[in-house]
């Protein structure tokens, strides 16, 4: 069998070239008898594990259409798919290397998807996670990153690779992206030290058209194309070309302590800024209505008009907490910079690195719910290092 098969494929994740994958095929070979790594795979639901009959009515609509019309796509009932539960009768490849285990946890269009679901399936990793090296999250592409930032930041220190992915059409479909994407996904697990591979890879990740990206850095930027998903603040841990590029300088360290956390409150809204707005009459009384969290899309360096001032201080007086984030994607805030800013620091907003909006929305949920456990601007997980850094 030549360095193609696809049992190379899990030496290319621990060399760094196909080359080196192939030298080291044979002795390789035996490692991986010797002790093949255990996956556990999580099903939450997404367009990958939908059924093509769930687009039949498209489809014979207009059958001269290369890619099927997306509308009206249902989820198969719970457990009832072989291509959830039989992945590996579906995709032979994932069994080359590694023992794969399949759980639906859920079979759900990720834009259902709510903090009681991430409780659901941090609670399901953290039982498992003696038991497996590695566990990939098939996942809905449209809240795939909400769910990255909430597992970073609920299981703080679980130092397993958790790899989440999905794909932009259902694993049933010639065109469909799900098969590599998955095989993407276990090539990085399994290149973890914690299979028996070289890397020191322990973090939450998004796996996806070719990149693995830091789970709460990660953002959903297209709907159409294969490549939907990109870090603008942090650098790709990985790119999966013909071979592996990790970027092991931007891997996270081994955390030394496990500080699991289950709670969320989920009363938070984005409020973005938008030029000459009347935020009084825009939002009223958010504590009156049961809002605890705002995050603030400021302009910039963290810079809004003064006319804020007052609606927020009354809101922030009431008890509702405040974290100052930007309609920027990458950079550092900066409140002091401009006079503009000084009205953000009066209501108590920081300075610091820019966070991803779904990773301040859902670091707000989680201080909500465990208040004295950890300050709003103490990075957990990765999620607010700044980088010198331009586009991704
Ligand atoms: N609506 C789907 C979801 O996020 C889209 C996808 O999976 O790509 O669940």
């Amino acid at each position: 069998m030549g360095a193609f098969a696809p049992g190379a494929l899990a030496r290319v994740t621990s060399c760094e070239r196909l080359e080196l994958a192939a030298e080291t095929e044979t002795r390789g070979a035996a490692e991986t008898r010797a002790r093949r790594p255990r996956v556990m795979l999580f099903h939450c639901g997404g367009t990958l594990g939908m059924g093509v009959e769930s687009f039949r009515e498209d489809v014979e609509a207009d059958a001269s259409r290369p890619v099927p019309v997306r509308g009206g796509g249902k989820y198969r009932p719970l457990g009832a798919s072989e291509y959830l539960l039989d992945i590996s009768v579906v995709v032979p490849e994932l069994s080359d290397f590694a023992e794969i285990e399949v759980e639906v946890l859920m079979n759900k269009d990720s834009s259902e998807m709510a903090c009681e679901d991430w409780v659901t399936l941090a609670r399901a990793l953290d039982a498992r996670r003696e038991d497996f090296d590695a566990f990939i999250v098939a996942h809905g592409t449209d809240t795939m990153a909400y769910t990255a930032c909430a597992l970073s930041l609920m299981l703080v220190g679980f130092n397993k690779p958790i790899v989440l992915t999905g794909s932009q059409l259902p694993l049933g479909f010639a065109r469909s992206d799900a098969r590599q994407n998955l095989i993407d996904a276990l090539t990085c697990c399994v290149a973890s030290k914690t299979c028996g591979g070289a890397v020191d890879f322990y973090e939450v990740a998004i796996c996806f058209s070719g990149k693995l990206l830091r789970g709460n850095r990660a953002q959903k930027t297209s709907a159409t194309v294969y490549a939907a998903f990109s870090s603008p603040s942090y650098p790709a841990l990985a790119r999966l070309g013909v071979g592996v590029d990790w970027n092991h300088a931007r891997l996270l360290p081994k955390a030394e302590k496990y500080t699991p956390r289950f709670a969320f409150d989920s009363r938070v809204v984005r409020v973005p800024v938008i030029p000459g707005m009347d935020m009084s009459a825009a939002y009223g009384d958010l504590y009156a209505r049961g809002i605890r969290g705002i995050v603030l899309e400021a302009f910039g360096v963290g810079n809004f008009p003064a006319t804020l001032i007052p609606w927020l201080t009354d809101q922030t007086t009431k008890g509702v907490r405040l974290l100052l984030t930007t309609q920027c994607s990458s950079g550092v805030l900066r409140p002091e910079l401009y006079a503009a800013g000084l009205g953000a620091i009066a209501v108590g907003a920081k300075s610091g690195p820019v966070m991803t909006i779904e990773c301040a929305v859902v670091k707000m949920m989680l201080h909500l719910a465990n208040p004295t456990e950890f300050d709003l601007h103490h990075a957990l997980s990765g999620e607010a290092e700044t980088v010198d850094f331009c586009g991704n």
